[in-house]
């Protein structure tokens, strides 16, 4: 059975990049039948926020894509923070001493410092690795005796691993095809400190093999880790999971990845929920299936030309292999687009309630039913419901002012005159439907052998304050009679 994993650590909140890989390790898992988890890879205590775990959990809630195992939804491979499973790694790393493929590692912070610095003297890179190991505090370097003394002694540790020399690795990755690796480039990573916690590699591979996972799907940043991760497989007698690393999601201008500040600057969220002041795809008014359509295309392509997909349909497509190796472009204007998209699949009903929490916030009291048919007059122009409201407020109130260079085109010495006897009409209609109101204004312009040039801009002027919005006979017949006439007898009074 496919099982897959989104394992963020929790040192901030979740950025759309992280939103990403939930996504598409979702995807794969439901297009396959299997399972998503969520594990929380918490062995940092240092770099620990308070309420990120929260945070990543209402993300991915709110994105409606949420985890079968994970932190308060256990399975029977739980915990699922790292913080709670710490007793567990330390007989790894023990086992990967007693087989050779491991050793302990002494040197102190400062002989650490002072080698890269003698290193650099001489233009070279320090590696802690075959090259360096014998001259340094370890048990290769040292005596069993000599070993056995420190640890009893409660010497600091840590554990490292042993890199093997002069071998080619050959990795596989599910996006990225064949992988070769000279393994005199790695360095003996650190898979254990005396103070009792694993490294995020020892953990990460531990935890992948006990939570039974089959596909690693994370960002193309652990690429450089995927050769220790092998190795590391390779020294338990582990079957590897396959592994995939998604292409990074780089800046809408200019060179280089896409970071929190790039959004500050250009004024677009890039975190799925607010998150301490930065506002978030949420608060923007975003539709969750505007950001997850958004998201599944970066970096994915379904090789067609839709664009617009539902969860369901993305469930339906979505494949490991037709996501990009290139870095995908983050375009906030295509996002804003994507929303647009998807206001105009929501029903008039479900925008009404949205955009009727603004109106209550402007005091403005109108009945549902109302906010209804305006949102059915004017969605169509809007990407945000936040835009509704401009689109639409002469709807709720007379206009305020007009628009002064419209106004001088289209306010002619004789308009008052006509707009007098438009109202005139418009009190005349016992039937004060749009079609109707429609029907007696033309006939009467005909037969005045008036242009209507000279009846429909400044009427519509006068209702509107502007030249905008939908087709005014309909705006009429909503705002009602008496206060079609009211307008029009404001603005020429
Ligand atoms: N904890 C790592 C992170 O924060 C997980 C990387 C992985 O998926 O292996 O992204």
């Amino acid at each position: 059975k496919v099982r897959v994993r989104f394992a963020p650590s929790p040192t901030g909140p979740l950025h759309i990049g992280g939103l990403r890989t939930a996504l598409f390790n979702y995807l794969f898992a439901k297009k396959n039948n299997g399972d998503f988890l969520l594990r929380i890879e918490d062995t940092d205590q240092n770099r620990y926020v308070e309420g990120a775990e929260q945070y990543i959990i209402d993300s991915l809630n709110w994105c409606n894509i949420p985890f079968d195992e994970g932190p308060g939804k256990e399975g029977n491979c739980g915990p699922y923070r790292q913080s709670e499973r710490k007793h567990l790694y330390k007989a790894y790393a023990l086992e990967l001493i007693d087989s050779g493929k491991a050793y302990y590692a002494f040197d102190t912070a400062e002989a650490l410092d002072a080698n890269r610095k003698d290193h650099e003297a001489k233009g070279k890179t320090f590696i802690y690795n075959w090259h360096n190991r014998l001259k340094l505090s370890n048990s290769l370097s040292l005596s069993a005796d000599e070993v056995q003394q420190k640890l009893d002694a409660g010497e600091d540790y840590v554990i490292r691993f042993k890199s093997p020399q002069d071998e080619t690795l050959v990795l596989q990755d599910i996006i990225r095809g064949e992988i070769k690796i000279d393994t005199n480039i790695l360095d003996d990573k650190v898979l254990f400190k005396s103070d009792g916690m694993p490294t995020y590699h020892l953990a990460n591979i531990v935890d992948d093999h006990l939570m039974e996972i089959t596909h690693v799907i994370r960002g193309e940043e652990w690429l450089p880790s995927l050769a220790l991760h092998q190795l590391l497989y390779n020294a338990f007698d582990w079957k590897a999971p396959q592994f995939a690393h998604l292409p990074l999601i780089m800046k809408p201008v200019g060179k280089g990845k896409l970071s929190k500040r790039d959004g500050e600057k250009g004024g677009f969220p890039v975190f799925p929920l607010s998150w301490n002041t930065s506002v978030g795809y949420k608060e923007s008014g975003f539709f969750p299936e505007a950001v997850v359509n958004f998201l599944a295309l970066l970096g994915w392509n379904p090789g067609t030309e839709q664009e617009i997909f539902s969860l369901e349909e993305l469930i339906q497509t979505f494949s490991l292999e037709r996501v990009n190796k290139s870095g995908a472009r983050f375009d906030p204007e295509k996002n804003n687009w994507y929303n647009q998209q998807w206001l105009q699949k929501k029903t008039d009903a479900e925008l009404a309630l949205i955009f009727a929490e603004d109106l209550k916030e402007r005091n403005v009291a109108v009945d549902i039913s109302f906010v209804e048919t305006v949102v059915s007059l004017i969605k169509e122009r809007a990407s945000f419901v936040s835009e509704f409201w401009d689109l639409s407020d002469y709807f709720f109130q007379s206009p305020s002012e007009y628009n002064e260079k419209t106004a001088k085109k289209q306010w002619k010495e004789d308009t008052p005159e006509i707009m007098a006897e438009v109202a005139t009409i418009l009190e005349s209609v016992s039937d004060y439907s749009s079609a109707n109101i429609e029907a007696i204004v033309k006939e009467w312009i005909s037969e005045k052998e008036l242009s209507f040039g000279k009846v429909m801009p400044p009427l519509r002027l006068i209702i509107v304050g502007d030249m905008k919005g939908p087709h005014l006979f309909d705006i009429l017949e909503l705002i009602g009679k008496e206060e079609s006439i009211k307008r029009i007898k404001t603005a020429i009074s």
